[in-house]
């Protein structure tokens, strides 16, 4: 066979060749933006041409600070298609884990949103590496960024023509993008993706097993940009020719639902958060949404939010798991035509699963150092390995306990059933260890958010005299709802061991969120490291 080489080049050309005519559609700060893909193709050339002329050379990294819009997409594709790396940077980070980022992968040119200069600011001094600061926006003052010299990347657009010639050959093994998981301890990891990576990873998601991406759907990313390649999707939409809609500077969940319904958006993807905030205005109002698929990942999917979802909006729910080191699709939950017949309870139960390993990927549950069997109850840790997993941390030490004998060991505990749907019973991290057993925070927060007059909860442990650890329950009310913990309690009672059920609970305004929407169990855990559990009083 032909050894052509996988890379960026080969999706892109095809994309340009074949679907020139699709639209890539920005809400931006002032209205809504629309070209079409040989408008973006040409921009993307322009933007190349325009770094090499700033100097910047294969192999070197450039940083993004930005939200989803064309002008990021086409960084996307304008940076690697000319053998350089695409960096983005999670904007909700920390100034001291920016600067961190910043310095270790060494980013020569930063991209950064004029609206998010200020998050330079404090770190304007700290970042020797960085030579070029491109401003993105309309009309962006130029002299307002802290750190000089600044170009205005419409400027850098002009000052180029479309002429660039990109190598076809471009080896697959090249490294075209990076991204640092949002560090829960210590700083920030960095993970490399290579051109082979990111191609089979995008090919994969046009699978009909899988999210089934073709020409005829409108996809919105609402998943940022800013983390693990938006999932993806910007690569895969591309090539297939789908529409783009990219939901622009913090959309709200009113935004999405607008954008939604207007663009006529076919898949949206976004994590459990955002699809809760979504489900409160569709609960409010009577919009219908267009979608065949709501794409949910990066946390748990409540069973009970899938089921309000396809039972009260109409809209097909989708449930994936994966990783910053996965690319990050590692698996994606469908039923098999085999199972159709279960109830409607059993169905929304194996749905709610993290699903069915995505092809091309191989998997391994490792208690102890050895296999469990998949039965659905033996728990061990995954461990993943494929084209598009890491083999590796960027140049960091980290690496030695994640990564054994070719194979990616996640930190994430799980089951997997005689069918192969892998079941997430927990991190490693954040499994509640009760005196020598394990009790899942997912499957109690998972009982908890199908209360009807709870909007979020989370469960962590904290730390027992007598059993090491003990569940604490943190939940958020409806609005316009009440409920007592003893009705909380006795609701978790019908489905749980006495010995699972959380030892208090602890009504909160807003459960404190990751960078990325995720539960941010380690404020909770911090916060609430000390307290004293009503079985100690
Ligand atoms: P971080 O939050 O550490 O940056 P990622 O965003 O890469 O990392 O998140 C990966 C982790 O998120 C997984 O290891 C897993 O624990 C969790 N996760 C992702 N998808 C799901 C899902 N569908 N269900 C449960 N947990 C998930």
């Amino acid at each position: 066979m032909l050894q052509t080489p996988l890379n960026l080049f080969s999706l892109f050309d095809y994309s340009q060749r074949i679907y020139p005519k699709k639209w890539i559609v920005t809400r931006t700060s002032t209205g809504m933006h629309r070209y079409q893909y040989r408008d973006f193709g040409r921009r993307v050339r322009q933007l190349s041409a325009g770094l090499q002329q700033l100097g910047l050379q294969p192999g070197e990294r450039a940083g993004t600070l930005a939200w989803n819009d064309y002008r990021h997409l086409e960084i996307y594709f304008g940076v690697p298609l000319m053998g350089s790396v695409l960096h983005t940077i999670n904007l909700r980070l920390s100034a001291d884990h920016i600067r961190y980022i910043v310095n270790h992968a060494e980013d020569r040119v930063l991209f950064v949103d004029a609206g998010l200069l200020p998050l330079l600011e404090p770190i304007k001094d700290q970042l020797p590496q960085v030579r070029y600061i491109v401003v993105m926006g309309d009309h962006p003052d130029v002299t307002k960024s802290p750190i000089q010299p600044a170009i205005a990347y419409e400027d850098l657009l002009n000052q180029s023509t479309p002429d660039i010639i990109y190598d076809p050959n471009l080896a697959e093994d090249n490294v075209l993008g990076m991204c640092y998981t949002s560090a829960t301890t210590g700083n920030p990891k960095g993970v490399q993706y290579s051109h082979r990576g990111i191609y089979l990873h995008s090919m994969a998601a046009g699978l009909a097993n899988t999210l089934a991406l073709s020409e005829s759907d409108t996809v919105m990313p609402i998943v940022p940009m800013f983390h693990v390649n938006a999932w993806g999707l910007p690569f895969s939409s591309v090539w297939f020719g789908a529409n783009l809609v990219l939901p622009g500077p913090a959309p709200t969940p009113k935004d999405l639902v607008e954008l939604m319904a207007n663009e006529g958006v076919t898949v949206a993807a976004g994590v459990p958060t955002v699809w809760l905030g979504v489900s409160r205005i569709l609960e409010a109002e009577a919009t219908r949404l267009p979608l065949r698929m709501a794409l949910c990942g990066g946390s748990a999917a409540p069973p009970a939010l899938i089921r309000t979802f396809e039972d009260a909006f109409g809209v097909p729910f989708a449930h994936a798991y994966g990783m910053t080191e996965t690319s990050p699709l590692a698996s994606f939950s469908r039923l098999k035509s085999g199972l159709q017949d279960l109830s409607a309870d059993d169905r929304l139960a194996i749905r709610a699963t993290q699903g069915l390993l995505i092809p091309g990927l191989e998997l391994r549950l490792v208690r102890d150092g050895e296999e469990m069997p998949w039965d659905g109850a033996s728990a061990g840790e995954l461990w993943l390995r494929g084209p598009w997993v890491a083999d590796e941390y960027y140049r960091d030490d980290r690496t030695r306990d994640s990564f054994q004998d070719g194979w990616l060991k996640t930190g994430d505990v799980a089951t997997i059933d005689e069918e192969g749907y892998i079941r997430l019973v927990d991190r490693t991290k954040d499994l509640v260890k009760s005196g020598g057993e394990w009790i899942s925070s997912v499957d109690l927060e998972n009982a908890l958010m199908a209360y009807p007059a709870i909007f979020e909860a989370s469960v962590v442990g904290v730390p027992h005299p007598k059993w090491d650890e003990r569940p604490l329950a943190f939940v958020v009310l409806k609005e316009g709802k009440s409920a007592t913990k003893e009705e909380i309690l006795a609701h978790l009672s019908k489905n749980f061991a006495k010995w699972w059920i959380p030892d208090d609970v602890i009504f909160l305004d807003e459960i404190p969120k990751t960078s990325v929407g995720k539960f941010l169990k380690r404020a909770l855990r911090d916060q609430y490291h000390e307290y004293l559990m009503p079985s100690q009083e």
